[in-house]
């Protein structure tokens, strides 16, 4: 099945590594103009000298004025990508107010308002688009210390449903991508013990975390005209994890 963006504007959140990081490679090789979005400049700046011709902006996703101010001439934009997260994991009784404002904040506020920068652009334009938010396996089953995170995915995924509703009459498709662990920085840093990854690998009917190229791969088939028919969903990139 051969995916094709030639003419196309992608903008991605979280870009600097891991899953964005391999979105945005993916989408310019596959003939997208790439606006990539994320926070350490040093890591766009190795991005655009391995991808050369990405638009990179830096900025603090956490900050709705700093992400209105950096976006809002942003100018057309075909696919979004929403990816920028972070998983801080403590015990329910333990959860500080930093962790959840961390947490909570590149996940939705910042979703929020460039979701509505951009979609106001396609409704604009009247063209239509496809968005995707980077869920998580997480927005649906409960996982210990993983409260915020798991209220904030499971938010996420409502925002992607009731964003399907009131856009799909404009032409624009809004889905998820909900993955199992990958071994990014962020998959690193909480499941690298294997004594902690046991039970989780054992409930996966594949019986392996999820790669990179995986997840990519399935947002890249819900931004293409390969799933036109397709809004509101939330696809499991898990190897089955939720099935049990
Ligand atoms: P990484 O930690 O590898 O990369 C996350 C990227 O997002 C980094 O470039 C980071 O920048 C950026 N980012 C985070 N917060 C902000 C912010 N406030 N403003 C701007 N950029 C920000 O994570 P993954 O690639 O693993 O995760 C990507 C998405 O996938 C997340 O939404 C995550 O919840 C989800 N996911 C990940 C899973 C996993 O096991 N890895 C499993 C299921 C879902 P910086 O490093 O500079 O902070």
């Amino acid at each position: 099945m051969e995916i094709s963006f030639t003419g196309q504007r992608a903008l991605v959140t979280g870009a600097g590594k891991g899953i964005g990081r391999g979105t945005v490679k993916a989408l310019r090789a596959a003939g997208a103009e790439v606006i990539a979005v994320s926070r350490s400049p040093e890591d766009l700046q190795s991005l655009a000298l391995e991808c050369p011709g990405v638009e990179t902006v830096c900025v603090d996703l956490g900050d709705w004025s700093a992400t209105e101010a950096a976006l809002s001439d942003i100018g057309a934009v075909d696919l979004l990508v929403n990816n920028a997260g972070v998983a801080l994991l403590q015990p329910f009784l333990d959860v500080t107010q930093e962790a959840f404002d961390r947490n909570h904040a590149p996940i939705l506020n910042a979703p929020s308002i460039h979701h509505q920068i951009v979609a106001r652009h396609m409704i604009k334009r009247g063209v239509g688009g496809a968005i995707v938010n980077v869920s998580s396996q997480a927005s649906q089953v409960a996982l210990q210390d993983h409260s915020v995170y798991c209220a904030t995915k499971g938010a996420l995924d409502m925002l992607t449903k009731t964003m399907a509703l009131e856009l799909g009459p404009k032409k624009i498709r809004v889905n998820c991508v909900n993955p199992t662990v990958v071994m990014t920085d962020m998959g690193r840093a909480n499941w690298s013990d294997a004594h902690k990854a046991a039970p989780m690998l054992n409930r996966i009917p594949l019986g392996r975390f999820a790669e990179v190229d995986e997840v990519v791969h399935s947002i890249l088939f819900l931004l293409s005209d390969k799933s036109t028919m397709i809004t509101g969903s939330c696809l499991p990139v898990d190897g089955g994890y939720l099935v049990t």
